[in-house]
């Protein structure tokens, strides 16, 4: 499977922006950004000035590079949420939400979203009783997710549960600590998705 490689701290500072791709070292002062805030590159202190398209594209790729996607996988996202009833854009942050390795970083079993990549990769994350390796994947309300029987012995999960029960996560889940894991109450609103995107940008962009 294809996957991104660059160094992933540079693509906070080529969105201008934390994105927050390396779980708790984010919050610290060993972040990057915190201490080169500027784009990489011998050019990236220069002052330039952004086109329309320019705005668009970056907007898109800071939510792609969020949810940590290729270029392809994303452009179907957005196909699939066009097709959809409602505002485009609503659908497109809803549906990735939806991906279930960004549920199991919600849920809290993980500290980024590409840890959760590898926890369901790795066959160690089950819905509704069966496992489910496909981070793709979308959850549907009322899915239960939980990490597997035979993979809770594993080191990373040991002591999990006392630290899950002490995490906030989105009011669309809810949080089952001891069973490691949680249930898909409903499908999240745009305002309890706390990603700093204007997802219009997006839609004009893939439109044109
Ligand atoms: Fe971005 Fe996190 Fe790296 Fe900071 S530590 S630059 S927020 S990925």
């Amino acid at each position: 499977m294809a996957r991104y490689t660059e160094a992933v701290c540079r693509q906070c500072r080529r969105e201008g922006v934390k994105l927050y791709l390396k779980g708790d070292r984010c919050y610290g002062s060993k972040c990057a950004f915190e201490v080169r805030a500027y784009a990489p590159g011998q050019h990236g202190q220069a002052r330039k000035k952004v086109s329309e398209y320019g705005i668009q594209l970056r907007e898109k790729q800071k939510a792609r590079r969020i949810y940590g996607m290729l270029e392809r996988q994303f452009h179907n996202c957005f196909e699939r949420a066009e097709k959809q009833k409602g505002i485009t854009g609503e659908n497109l942050l809803i549906m990735l939400e939806r991906r279930m390795d960004n549920v199991v970083y919600r849920l809290g079993l993980a500290d980024s979203r590409s840890q959760a990549r590898q926890l369901v990769t790795h066959g160690h994350i089950s819905v509704n009783g069966k496992r489910l390796d496909i981070p793709s994947a979308v959850v549907k309300a009322g899915d239960v997710i939980s990490v597997m029987e035979n993979s809770r012995g594993l080191e990373y999960f040991k002591g999990m549960a006392e630290a899950l029960a002490k995490k906030t996560i989105p009011v669309w889940l809810v949080g089952d600590a001891q069973n490691l894991g949680g249930k898909v109450d409903r499908f999240p609103t745009r305002e309890e998705i706390d990603i700093p995107i204007e997802e219009h940008l997006i839609v004009e962009l893939y439109s044109k």
